[in-house]
C-alpha cells in the first residue's frame, strides 16, 4: 500500500498517518519529494482497509501496490532517485556518470595511470576489484585490502569516488573506510544474506543483474537492500547468458528503459561484461546512453591485453578517451550531459 500525502500536509499529519499505519501492523518507509511525501507500507498489507487511511487529514490518495517490489517500484518515488556522492558526483541526475577502471586492481602504477585517465575523460568514478569472484579458484583472486588502499590513494589524488565489489558479509566492515559505493556482482545478486546486511549500511550499493536473472528478480533483490532502510541502490545491466555465443553475454539494452519505467532507481549499463569483447564496448555504450542509462561502467587498462582479468573486454585508455568524446554527442541528443 502506498499513501500519497497532499502537498500541503503538515509534519503532524504525516506523523499521524505513519502511526496509524504502524498500528495496523505494517512497517513504513517514507520518501519526501520536492512536492509531496509518499509513505510505503511493507509487511502484511493484504488485509488493510484502504478507505481507513484515505480519510485521514492530509492524505491525497491511497493505492494498493500489486507489484511484488514495493520500495523499488516507481510509485514510491515517482520523481526518481538520485544517488549523491558528496563532493564527487551523482548517479541518476541529468548528467550521465562514467565509472571506469580495471577489472582488478593490480599495482600502484596501473591504478594511478587509470585514475588519471578517468579524470581526464571527465569520469567521476574509479572502479576496480580487490576481491574478485573468479570462475576458477586458480585464477587471480584480487589484492584484497592493500588493493583498496592503493585505489583510495589514486582516487583521492584525482577527485574520484570508488566503486568496488563486496563478496561476503565479513568484507563490508573492512571495506567501508576505503570505498564510496559497494558493488554486488552478478554471481551474488541472490546472496540474500549479503543483500540484507547491505540494507543496514548507509553507503550506496551498485547491484548487478545476475547472469540468468530476470528484471523482476533484479528488482526483488534490490528490495532486500531497500527494505533495510538503505535507499541508495543503483541497478546495473551487465548482460545475461543466452544461447548466443558471439558475445560473452547478451547485453539486454531493453532492460534499461524497462527498469527506468518500473523503478525509480538509477540504472547503470556495463557494456564490458555485457559483451566480453573490447571491439563491442563502444557501440553498446552508445546504445546504452541512447536508451536512457544513468551511468556507464567500463573496464579500462593501460596495457589492456595484459590485464590479469577480463583482458579481452578491457579497453585501452586512448580508446576510452575517444569513446567519452563520442558519448557526449549521444548524451546531448537525448537531453543529457556526460
Ligand atoms: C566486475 O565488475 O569485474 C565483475 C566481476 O562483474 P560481474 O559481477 O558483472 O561479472
Ligand atoms: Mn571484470
Amino acid at each position: 500500500m502506498i499513501v500519497a500525502m497532499q502537498e500541503s500536509a503538515t509534519e503532524e499529519q504525516i506523523d499521524a498517518v505513519i502511526d496509524a499505519m504502524e498500528e495496523a501492523g505494517v512497517h513504513v518507509h517514507r520518501t519526501t519529494g520536492e512536492m509531496q511525501t509518499i509513505l510505503a507500507a511493507v509487511g502484511p498489507t493484504a488485509g488493510l482497509d484502504l478507505a481507513k487511511f484515505e480519510v485521514l487529514p492530509g492524505v491525497l490518495k491511497v493505492h494498493r501496490i500489486s507489484s511484488p517490489y514495493k520500495l523499488a517500484g516507481r510509485a514510491w518515488r515517482p520523481q526518481g532517485t538520485v544517488v549523491e556522492f558528496p563532493n564527487r558526483a551523482a548517479i541518476g541526475g541529468q548528467k550521465v556518470a562514467v565509472i571506469a577502471g580495471p577489472c582488478a586492481v593490480e599495482d600502484r602504477a596501473q591504478i594511478f595511470a587509470i585514475a588519471e585517465a578517468v579524470k581526464a575523460a571527465g569520469g567521476a568514478f574509479l572502479r576496480g576489484g580487490a576481491f574478485k569472484p573468479r570462475s576458477s579458484p586458480y585464477s587471480f583472486q584480487g589484492l584484497g585490502i592493500p588493493g583498496l588502499a592503493l585505489m583510495r590513494e589514486a582516487a583521492d589524488a584525482n577527485g574520484l569516488a570508488i566503486v568496488s565489489e563486496v563478496m561476503e558479509i565479513a568484507q563490508i566492515e573492512v571495506m567501508l573506510p576505503y570505498i564510496d559505493c559497494f558493488q554486488v556482482g552478478a554471481r551474488n545478486m541472490q546472496n540474500f544474506n549479503l543483500l540484507r546486511e547491505l540494507g543496514q549500511v548507509r553507503k550506496p550499493v551498485l547491484l548487478k543483474r545476475g547472469i540468468a536473472a530476470t528484471v523482476e528478480e533484479l528488482l526483488l533483490s534490490s528490495e532486500y537492500i531497500l527494505s533495510g532502510g538503505n535507499y541508495e541502490v543503483i541497478l546495473c545491466e551487465r548482460g545475461i547468458r543466452t544461447y548466443e555465443t558471439a558475445t560473452r553475454n547478451t547485453m539486454d539494452i531493453s532492460a534499461i528503459p524497462v527498469l527506468k519505467k518500473l523503478s525509480h532507481l538509477p540504472v547503470v549499463a556495463d557494456p564490458s561484461h555485457g559483451t566480453g569483447r573490447r571491439d563491442m564496448v563502444a557501440p553498446m555504450a552508445k546504445a546504452a546512453v541512447a536508451a536512457g542509462a544513468d551511468a556507464l561502467l567500463i573496464e579500462i587498462h593501460p596495457n589492456a591485453d595484459k590485464a590479469v582479468s577480463d583482458a579481452a573486454q578491457t579497453m585501452y585508455l586512448e580508446d576510452f578517451a575517444k569513446l567519452t568524446t563520442e558519448l557526449r554527442v549521444i548524451a546531448q541528443a537525448v537531453g543529457r550531459t556526460l
